[in-house]
């Protein structure tokens, strides 16, 4: 096994903190150890999922009626858009949602295409017969 080393370049300056002395990651060991125990604590775990359920689940809650009128008075779809965003804060995870819900209009007609993936293989075989 080999020894851990850490290389300090005395004569380079942190760009964060201007103190003398530059580790390999660019930072000052001061500077290189928060960074680190920042990164440390950025982590997506359970806590931070059951946030995320409680967040969209209280924003559904919340907006229940409006969705509610909005679908009977769409007499169509209602798409609803949910957005989480997760934040690094100092030691803790910021958790930010947000709802949004359009009413499609409905016109009668439905645009549906079916995409056969396999078809593709035989608009290349045309190709390649073009090109031979
Ligand atoms: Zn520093």
């Amino acid at each position: 096994m080999s020894i851990p080393t850490i290389n300090i370049d005395m004569d380079k300056k942190c760009p964060q903190c201007g103190h003398k002395g530059v580790c390999g990651n660019g930072l000052c060991m001061e500077c290189g150890m928060k960074k680190y125990e920042r990164k440390r604590a950025m982590k997506v775990g359970d806590k931070t999922i059951k946030t995320c359920i409680d967040i969209i689940q209280s924003m559904l809650w919340e907006k229940q009626i409006d969705m509610d009128r909005a679908y009977i008075k769409a007499e169509g779809p209602v798409s609803v858009d949910l957005k989480l965003k997760i934040s690094p804060g100092d030691g803790v995870n910021e958790v930010e949602g947000k709802i949004s819900f359009v009413v499609e209009k409905s016109t009668g007609e439905v645009d549906k295409i079916y995409v056969d993936e396999n078809q593709m293989t035989l608009f290349e075989n045309e190709k390649e017969e073009a090109a031979a």
